[in-house]
């Protein structure tokens, strides 16, 4: 199946610990067995791709290569074998395996050069994607909100369910209230936990953890976080902890947090080599502390729930989105997200 567009403008990582470079790239010239050709309408930006652009996971062996793993758009072609969507449907691009055929990653060109990409790549006006990393979302559902699906909310709902097993009743802190953060605290909303308690430096975003759903919210800068913590949950902890920023110091007061049969979900990634130090004769006795993989969300399965949700009223989406830029802007966007100034989803806008 060969692509009716050859060119597309993209945001290109040639350097870590550079800004990231606009321009025109070659599409592949034809589709492959279980390939999907996406025009990308929206895209979030998260704290994956930070990590990405500062080398978090150490040297990139991939450079120069696209970015962004959750995003909205449209179906323009599909590759042989496909079944799961058909072109004109509007689809959620999510970073992790839904249902359909796998495939290899695209071979995009720049400058001449091969340029990488992974399975699934929205910093860019089109992307060939595998099957699998695409779901196909009602033909009304708006592309903005379905790329929400593509990485925050499903991971929210899923730490919550999936690495938490939060039951009603329970208690919940949640460290960090970005994308994922206040998903955390919808889902836990959703489950019925008794105390929702955020913390983070922002008072946007504690404003908007506490509109959708957190019973308490802490500032984080404020001295004795711990304490004020334990005077919220109980001086033996909370049921759950979830950290989402990656920071050692409150990785480390996560797992101290969490009660004795309490669970710590870890989704933040540190960015440094300090190891955490804890204290791990409670792992003995029924303390859990786990690392969290998108929360194990299954796209197939979860995207379709949430927009039951969304449409019961039960799950907020647009709330979510906080800022918006031009895929020209990303830089910008950028250099906002690492200063806080984004309270919620940053959004690319990407295509109309
Ligand atoms: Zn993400």
């Amino acid at each position: 199946v060969s692509l009716p567009v050859t060119t597309m403008k993209a945001a290109i990582l040639v350097e870590q610990h550079r800004e990231l470079t606009i321009d025109d790239v070659e599409l592949p010239a034809a589709l492959e067995r279980g390939q999907v050709l996406v025009k990308v309408a929206c895209s979030g930006i998260c704290g994956s791709q930070l990590g990405e652009i500062d080398g978090v996971k150490g040297p990139d062996r991939h450079l120069p290569h696209l970015l962004g793993h959750e995003g909205g758009g449209t179906v323009v072609a599909v590759g042989e074998g496909v079944t799961y969507v058909r072109v004109g449907d509007r689809v959620v691009l999510h970073w992790r395996e839904g249902a359909g055929l796998g495939c290899e990653p695209p071979s995009y060109r720049w400058r001449g050069k091969p340029l990488g990409a992974g399975w699934v790549t929205t910093f860019n006006e089109y992307a060939v994607v595998a099957e699998n990393r695409v779901t196909a979302v009602p033909a009304d559902f708006e592309l903005d909100l379905a790329a929400l699906f593509g990485c925050p909310v499903t991971t929210g709902l899923g730490v919550v369910r999936n690495d938490a097993a939060l039951a009603a009743g329970e208690s919940i802190v949640v460290l960090g209230a970005g994308g994922v953060g206040l998903s955390v605290v919808q889902g836990a909303v959703l489950a019925g936990a008794s105390s929702i308690v955020v913390v983070d430096l922002y008072a946007d975003k504690l404003r908007l953890a506490a509109e959708l759903g957190a019973t308490h919210v802490i500032d984080g800068a404020d001295g004795e976080v711990e304490d004020a913590l334990r005077a919220i949950v109980g001086a033996d902890g909370a049921d759950v902890v979830v950290e989402n920023t990656g920071n050692v110091d409150l990785i480390e007061l996560a797992y101290r947090l969490s009660k004795p049969r309490g669970r710590t979900v870890l989704v933040g990634v540190p960015s440094g080599d300090r190891p955490a130090r804890i204290h791990t004769l409670p792992l003995h006795f029924g303390k859990l502390l786990t690392g969290s993989h998108g929360g194990d969300a299954r796209p197939d399965v979860d995207i379709p729930r949430g927009i039951e949700l969304y449409r019961a009223g039960a799950l907020k989406l647009a709330e979510l989105i906080t800022d918006r830029y031009p895929l020209v802007d990303i830089n910008r966007a950028i250099a906002d997200l690492r200063a806080g100034k984004v309270a919620g989803r940053c959004l690319l806008e990407i295509a109309d």
